[in-house]
């Protein structure tokens, strides 16, 4: 009897079905497997175009009846925040709309979501298309990187710390408390709500942190699952300090397995993970003071060592490493297949 087959996953599924396929292309710069692809500009050296594209689904990724000026805020704000992950400044974006009806109400409102936040950062939209279907938004956005300082995924060194801005894990807080998976207080549950729909891409910490650091991403299915692209990508392994993750009020009121799961494992945050020499360190803390961002280390990066199980060692407040039992459940990452 054949042995069952483990589910295709969303990774394998890109790397298999269309990475594969492709021929070399001395145009591009860098391809599929970050968080924006870089296209050469032809008249310029040093700077490169970077895209990216992310889709939102109703009933996937937000909830029907969604408040239509926070969803045209977030649908944007996700895809700013992998050309911050990048280093890349925006310069426009395309929108494809599918609309099951024409509402004037909620096109009004999810326009001046959208917009506002487009004007904020200089993001103008180009184009794309609209068409009858279920409520689907998808934006491509284009940015200006200069190639030589871009926060490749790959380009994590030993020795790096690593570095989270701002907090993690409320958005996993709020979801959960929708899905009725635990209670909040109101006060909590509308504080922590904000945060899952109106996530702030960080371009302005993004642009600065090309000079400074090496590789990043942005924490959008989850903190480790998300590190570990870094990892698998620049053949690393990293070692996190699993109670210094920084986490708001709300979280750290929360019991200390909740509060874990959700900064170490909960997507939908939007900051950013970065890894940068020790020799950054002051620099970094002046632009924590400079942006009014909090930017905290939470481990280091280390060797790629043969006989671990992960790529990700935990450590408690004792400073002891937790077993591969214990540290298992904050390893999973989200993945829309698996
Ligand atoms: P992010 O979370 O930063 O949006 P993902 O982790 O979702 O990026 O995707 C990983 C990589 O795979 C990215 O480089 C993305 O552009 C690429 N990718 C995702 N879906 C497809 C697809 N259908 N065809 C080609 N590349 C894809
Ligand atoms: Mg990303």
């Amino acid at each position: 009897m054949s042995k069952p087959q483990e589910p295709i996953g969303e990774f394998d599924l890109i790397d298999h079905f269309f990475k594969a396929k492709q021929k070399p292309n001395s145009g591009v710069f860098l391809g599929i497997g970050d968080d924006c692809a870089i296209l050469n500009f032809s008249n310029n050296v040093n700077y490169g175009l970077a895209i990216s594209t992310d889709m939102l689904v109703e009933g996937r990724h937000f909830l029907k009846d969604a408040n239509p000026q926070l969803l045209g805020h977030k649908s944007l704000a996700v895809n700013l925040s992998d050309l911050a992950a990048m280093g890349a400044k925006p310069l426009g974006f395309t929108l494809a709309l599918a609309l099951p009806e024409v509402k004037p109400q909620w096109l009004s409102e999810f326009s001046t979501g959208l917009l506002n936040l487009a004007n904020q950062y200089d993001c103008t939209l180009i184009g794309g298309d609209t068409t009858a279907g279920p409520l689907t938004i998808s934006i491509t956005v284009f940015g200006q990187i200069d190639r030589q300082k871009a926060l490749l995924r790959s380009n994590a060194k030993v020795g790096d710390d690593i570095w989270v801005s701002h907090e993690v894990g409320d958005a996993r807080l709020a979801l959960g408390a929708i899905r009725q998976e635990w209670p909040l207080t109101q006060k909590t549950q509308n504080l922590v709500e904000k945060r899952m729909h109106a996530p702030t891409p960080r371009i302005e910490l993004g642009l600065e942190l090309g000079d400074i650091a090496h590789a990043a991403i942005d924490i959008s299915d989850g903190l480790l699952g998300d590190l570990s692209h870094i990892l698998r990508q620049s053949q690393v392994c990293a070692s996190i300090e699993m109670d210094s993750v920084p986490v708001s009020d709300s979280l750290n009121n929360q019991t200390p397995e909740l509060r874990r799961l959700c900064a170490l494992n909960g997507g939908d945050d939007y900051e950013i993970c970065f890894t940068a020499p020790p020799s950054s360190y002051d620099a970094i803390q002046s632009l924590s003071k400079k942006l009014h961002l909090k930017l905290t280390p939470i481990g280091k990066i280390r060797p790629l060592t043969q006989n671990t199980e992960s790529l990700i060692e935990l450590i408690d407040h004792n400073g002891k490493t937790l077993t591969t039992e214990l540290a298992k459940p904050y390893l999973k990452s989200f993945d829309h297949f698996k």
